[in-house]
């Protein structure tokens, strides 16, 4: 059976029996992986307050047979603690992480969503990262899983988006008027906020004001839970504690 260290951050976490936890971590080279954690929360010292969700280890993995790894060990490489204090952080950092459980498959390397994920964890905890930043992650994350929304062309004719815009998450973005007479689920959307959306796509981080702002999050929570079947349960936890 192959053993290897890796850099990981845990994604979630899941009690399992009476004192293993399994673990589900997106690592830097091995991508995402469920990993068994035997006893963790028997032994307080084995593990010793590691295995939190957005908490950023290096661990030693076992394979074993089927898709799920043993943890053999983790230590703390950075815990983000001044990102726990704060619910509002707390809230945004769950959501990122589920986000990027959600995008990722078992197994596929993704590096640059590992590197994504855990710049925007140092942010969160410096406290540099607000809502717009929080788009900008989404962008970024849903661009690495190949579901990029389109802000700039329609998504049926490939022109340009025109003055009455639409945004139809089915087709992948913005729609003109003319095609979103023959999209269903398409929404009247203003230009502007199609405009905010593509300059945080194109890496500028030109805050929203807050009416465009809650727009984009609303545009987002229906394309994301579009596009992965379901909604996230993170979406719920950050309206509760009034962040859009
Ligand atoms: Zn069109």
């Amino acid at each position: 059976m192959e053993r290897f260290d890796d850099d990981a951050l845990v994604l979630s976490t899941l009690d399992y029996g009476e004192t293993d936890r399994l673990v589900t971590l997106l690592t830097r080279e091995h991508g995402k992986l469920t990993a068994f954690a035997a006893g963790a929360r028997k032994s307080k010292r084995r593990f010793a307050g590691a295995l939190e969700p957005f908490m950023r280890l290096r661990v030693h993995l076992v394979e074993t047979r089927g898709s799920t790894v043993r943890l053999d060990s983790a230590d703390i490489v950075a815990g983000y603690y001044s990102a726990r204090e704060d619910l509002s952080l707390i809230a945004r950092a769950l959501y990122a992480v589920e986000l990027c459980r959600e995008l990722t498959r078992d197994h596929e390397p993704q590096p640059e969503l590992f590197a994504l994920l855990e710049d925007y964890l140092v942010r969160l905890d410096a406290k540099e990262a607000g809502p717009t930043s929080l788009l900008a992650f989404e962008l970024s994350a849903l661009a690495h899983a190949g579901l990029m929304p389109r802000f700039d062309t329609c998504a049926l004719c490939g022109g340009e988006p025109g003055e009455r815009p639409r945004f139809d998450q089915a087709h992948g973005g913005a729609v003109c008027e003319p095609c979103g007479g023959r999209a269903r689920e398409a929404v009247a959307v203003p230009v502007a906020l199609l405009t905010g959306l593509r300059a945080i796509q194109e890496g500028q981080r030109l805050p929203l004001p807050p009416d465009l702002r809650a727009r984009a999050r609303g545009l987002l929570n229906v394309f994301i839970s579009h596009h992965l079947g379901r909604r996230l349960k993170s979406v719920d936890f950050m309206a509760q504690v009034g962040l859009d």
